[in-house]
């Protein structure tokens, strides 16, 4: 009798989610297969379960950044320092694989975040291509994906604490181009929200303001070092919004905005944030919610403002944002951002719990 282990599925637009048992999976040359300790429902989750993002070859197995802990490799396995992946070795990957650096946008532009060829486990990848997701009791680490083993004092659930918001802030921040004592504004209070703000201070910035909601999201972001938040439940004008961060800038606005709100809204009202000649960042956008309208005299040419996307996160940014949480954990404590965990069979509640904000970092253990 062969041994199986249990995946949860995503099979399409709204549908309940599934479980379902897969043959225990055996390592390909040059992979390894890992025991899942715990994986992240973020906001991706929720949009792949509404069928916001397109290209999806549903059914996937959900979960694009996991732990786990080293149960077979095939082959030798070398993390990018040249030492070898061994069994038993608590490891996280790079979700994204299959990066060419052969085309056009890999070579010319740089920008291998946009590759066409890329993909990503838990959102690009088919349950029907092998267990490819984290929300399952076996993860499959495919030849040629980048593991990464945890530093020394970071536990699962403290990676787990970061999750995906942890490179996708530390890029957003990179893409800011903080200098040491600007002021920041960052607009949303979501997990990128939250780690943007802590890479903000790391990189230097001296004061950093927190815009969103809900009230439990916005206290940790008091913990984590935000000078003031503001509530945009309690202030719903976003003149009012904008006007409170003049106040806090000498009526100026602030050097740096990031936006991780995910509501197009929030673009226009943080341009207004924004002091003439600062940066503004938009990494909250990762789903198409609709258009919003700028000024482009007012908000953009005669603010001389510099406007930069972010897309996804390079293999560069998990590497850094991991060293940085593993020198300031003790500072952060991203550990304290898990607000729930849950277990396979709850991945249905976790997806709406998420859905209704209510848990800043939701984990599934399985
Ligand atoms: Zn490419
Ligand atoms: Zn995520």
């Amino acid at each position: 009798m062969t041994e199986t282990v249990e995946a949860v599925l995503m099979t399409g637009l709204g549908r309940p989610l599934e479980r379902r048992r897969f043959p225990s999976p055996r390592p390909r040359p040059g992979g390894a297969v890992l025991e899942t300790i715990a994986s992240e429902v973020c906001g991706t989750d929720v949009h792949l379960h509404h069928g916001r993002l397109s290209g999806v070859p549903y059914p996937i197995i959900p979960g694009h950044v996991s732990c786990g802990r080293v149960l077979e490799t095939n082959g030798p396995l070398l993390d990018v320092e040249g030492r070898a992946i061994e069994t038993g070795m608590l490891v996280t990957f790079f979700d994204v694989f299959g990066t060419c650096g052969n085309c056009w946008h890999c070579l010319v532009a740089k920008a291998a975040t946009r590759c066409p060829h890329r993909k990503v486990y838990g959102i690009t990848t088919s349950a029907e291509d092998g267990l490819l997701g984290g929300w399952a009791e076996r993860i499959e680490i495919l030849p040629g994906v980048r593991v990464l083993p945890l530093p020394y004092g970071i536990e699962p659930l403290d990676f787990m604490g970061g999750g995906c918001g942890l490179p996708t802030g530390f890029h957003a921040v990179e893409r800011a181009g903080i200098a040491m004592g600007d002021t920041v504004v960052i607009q949303g209070s979501g997990p990128v929200g939250l780690n943007a703000a802590i890479f903000a201070q790391l990189a230097g910035a001296a004061r950093v303001f927190v815009v969103g909601a809900p009230q439990a999201r916005l206290n940790a972001a008091k913990r984590l070092g935000a000078e003031d938040v503001l509530d945009i439940a309690r202030v719903p004008e976003p003149g009012d919004r904008a006007k409170w961060v003049h106040e806090r800038t000498a009526g100026r606005g602030v050097d740096v905005v990031i936006e991780a709100s995910g509501n197009p809204s929030a673009v226009p009202e943080g341009l207004e944030m924004l002091r003439d000649a600062g940066h503004y960042v938009v990494v909250g956008q990762y789903t198409d919610a609709g258009d919003a309208t700028v000024n482009p005299h007012r908000q953009i040419n005669r603010k001389h403002a510099t406007i930069l996307g972010c897309w996804g996160f390079e293999f560069t940014h998990l590497y850094r944002a991991l060293e940085m949480m593993a020198r300031y954990n003790a500072r952060f404590r991203w550990r304290d951002l898990v607000t729930r965990e849950y277990r396979l069979e709850e991945a249905g509640q976790a997806l709406e719990d998420m859905e209704r904000l209510a848990v800043i970092k939701a984990v599934i253990r399985p």
